[in-house]
């Protein structure tokens, strides 16, 4: 090859933003001309590697973007510990079917039984597959909707919540909400349903949600919307923070996580 066809070569991927191949060539090259590998081998590695790369960048950004506060992975998961959770409907949902056809998951039960941590999974799952996910505690989304709502921004806020495939919405029921709250939140329900899923968990069972919503009747609703199309998986059983507590044998000393105890329990 000469200098000249080279220098076009590299200047022909960058115009092509093929910055990978143009990257990894000089090695491809290389390695090609001391073995005895086909152009077509050639081509399709170089390839192989831009679309690898694109890919990563593409599952990085939509992590940043989702805003998931950790990493958590279904397969570290331990279903020996949780047996009211059938593995085979998580797994089930971990082929995210219920992406595909818009449905919903609640995920009810008291704290530290691993709703976060299934949703978090579940999500992790959705970005590699290429689906755009947002997430959120119930508490913070109903604080940016009345924001702003009153900064006159309400629809374009809104689009934010509305626009992904999956929204997870942690958190539900540690905070009751208001009525200007569950009417901004009712027009959030409505309009994603039928089009994008959502992963709602809440420590409140549903017959709490009235209490929650302060409002039985937008309550109903609210639920009529969501569990139209939906998995729930209702999680009874311990807190998993009180089994690593266990295990390192430290004492349980802050009067708050004895709380814990007592609801995970109960
Ligand atoms: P919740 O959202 O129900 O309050 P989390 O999902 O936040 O509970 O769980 C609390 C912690 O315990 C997290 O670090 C989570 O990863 C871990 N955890 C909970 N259940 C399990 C489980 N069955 N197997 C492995 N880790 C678990
Ligand atoms: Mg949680």
């Amino acid at each position: 090859m000469t200098r000249l066809v080279y220098e076009r070569v590299h200047d022909h991927l960058q115009r092509l933003k093929l910055a990978t191949v143009d990257e990894v060539l000089d090695n491809a090259l290389n390695t090609a001309n001391a073995g005895d590998k086909s152009f077509l081998d050639l081509l399709d590695e170089l390839l192989s590697e831009e679309i690898r790369v694109r890919r990563q960048a593409s599952i990085a950004t939509r992590t940043r973007l989702s805003a998931m506060p950790t990493r958590k992975s279904l397969d570290d998961f331990d279903y020996a510990f949780q047996p009211s959770i059938d593995k085979r409907v998580v797994e089930e949902l971990r082929t995210l079917r219920f992406v595909h056809h818009a449905e919903n998951v609640v995920l009810l039960g008291p704290p530290g039984v691993g709703k976060t941590h299934i949703a978090l999974g579940l999500g992790h799952e959705a970005i590699q597959a290429g689906f755009q996910v947002y997430h959120t505690n119930m508490s913070t989304l109903i604080q940016r909707l009345k924001a702003a709502q009153r900064r006159d921004a309400f629809e374009a806020k809104l689009r934010v919540y509305v626009k992904p495939r999956l929204l997870i919405l942690d958190e539900m029921g540690y905070q009751s909400v208001d009525r200007e709250g569950s009417s901004l939140f009712f027009e959030l329900v409505t309009r994603r349903y039928e089009k994008g899923s959502t992963i709602f968990t809440s420590n409140k069972s549903f017959g709490e949600w009235g209490e929650l919503f302060g409002d039985a009747v937008v309550a109903s609703a609210l639920l009529d919307r969501i569990l139209h199309h939906a998995t729930v998986i209702n999680i009874k059983g311990d807190s998993y923070r009180m089994k690593s507590r266990r295990r390192t044998g430290s004492p349980v000393q802050n009067p708050l996580t004895r709380t814990e105890e007592v609801n995970a329990k109960g």
